[in-house]
């Protein structure tokens, strides 16, 4: 199995299992919230992630931990008195779904190529102003530092959806909430985080025990934290090797996929993400035909979702567009030999069905 779907999750680094397995031994149980001793040494373990983890994010704030990066934008656009928010056309679900919850929400257009004019007008009445950093279907990289310093100047908070960014780019400039997810950089899933910048202030979405300075409750797992930890370090230690392995892998799939076309910008891109189109492709034919390659359908904006692409309608691709295309997602432990050979097998399953 060719496994090419990134965006949907990554791979569990070796070295964030590792450092996972320590708290799930037969010694490794304790609630980090107790105040005895093996409670206390699990609590030291949550602190030395919440640093690492930290380091993913600009200095000037604080890192709560939260289940998912879904529960960390729900707590950055719930949990604050904002009121209307304005949020990109091609925002997750995460956020254009929680962002309706206001009654009230403004829609941020991009162009053709996917990425967001930096000087696009803001409606007065937004209070939260809300651009992700990078696109989860088609990579697209957004001016989020341009974006954040016109929030600030609009007296709005800037909140940065940095889910697919994270640990593989410098992290978003200037945004006052962001929020990230482990199993996006090589981590486990079932945790994310809300950076937090100190003076921003928010309130709980999920009461109970006041964990997390209060803002959200909840036992935390610190075999989940100390594998995001692990990871993002390792992410941050290995961010320019990582960069440069998935550029080599681009242009050799770009090279195979030559007569595809590329939906999105190709300049202004995380290079990990290829989504292409081939008019008249039946992509659901071709994932039935290539089996051992694990990719998704670009016209769905979530696996298994069924709802159709928000984001490449955003983009003025017509419907048939949008189902003629797919997603190849490729990073760390993608060698080039088994990307050229699925992209081969791809293109060659293509042509069979005449297009
Ligand atoms: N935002 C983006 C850009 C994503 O790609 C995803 C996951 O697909 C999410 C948010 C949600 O992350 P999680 O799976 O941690 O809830």
């Amino acid at each position: 199995m060719t496994y090419l779907d990134y965006q949907a999750t990554t791979p569990l680094a070796p070295e964030a299992r590792a450092a996972m397995l320590r708290w799930l031994a037969d010694d490794g149980f304790a609630n980090p919230h107790s105040a005895h001793r093996p409670g206390r040494a699990a609590a030291a373990a949550v602190e030395v992630a919440r640093e690492q983890v930290a380091a993913l994010f600009p200095p000037g704030g604080k890192v709560v931990f939260t289940g998912s990066a879904t529960e960390a934008l729900n707590l950055a656009i719930r949990g604050g008195p904002y009121g209307p928010a304005a949020v990109s056309a091609i925002e997750h679900a995460a956020v254009r779904d929680t962002a309706r919850w206001f009654g009230e929400d403004f829609e941020l257009p991009v162009g053709a190529d996917g990425v967001i004019d930096p000087e696009v007008p803001f409606p007065d009445e937004a209070k939260l102003i809300a651009v992700m950093q990078v696109n989860n279907e088609i990579g697209t990289i957004q001016p989020v530092a341009r974006l954040a310093e016109r929030a600030k100047a609009a007296g709005a908070l800037f909140l940065c959806d940095a889910v697919q960014g994270a640990g593989k780019i410098a992290p978003p400039a200037g945004a006052d909430l962001i929020a990230v997810s482990a199993h996006k950089l090589y981590g486990p899933k079932g945790i994310g985080a809300l950076w937090v910048r100190d003076g921003v202030h928010l309130s709980p979405v999920i009461l109970g025990g006041g964990q997390e300075g209060g803002l959200r409750s909840g036992t935390l797992s610190p075999a989940l934290c100390a594998g995001f930890g692990a990871a993002a370090a390792l992410s941050l230690e290995r961010m320019e090797q990582d960069a440069a392995h998935v550029e080599t892998l681009w242009t050799a799939a770009r090279d195979v996929l030559s007569r595809w076309t590329l939906n999105g910008s190709a300049e202004q891109r995380w290079h990990g993400n290829l989504n292409l189109r081939l008019d008249g492709l039946d992509v659901g034919r071709l994932m039935s035909e290539c089996r051992t390659i694990a990719f998704s359908a670009g016209s769905a904006c979530a696996s298994g979702s069924g709802r159709p692409s928000h984001v490449l309608a955003a983009l003025g691709l017509s419907a048939a567009q949008a189902k003629n295309s797919i997603r190849l997602g490729f990073g760390r432990y993608t060698t080039r030999d088994e990307l050229i050979e699925a992209c081969r097998t791809l293109d060659a399953a293509a042509r069979t069905q005449g297009v």
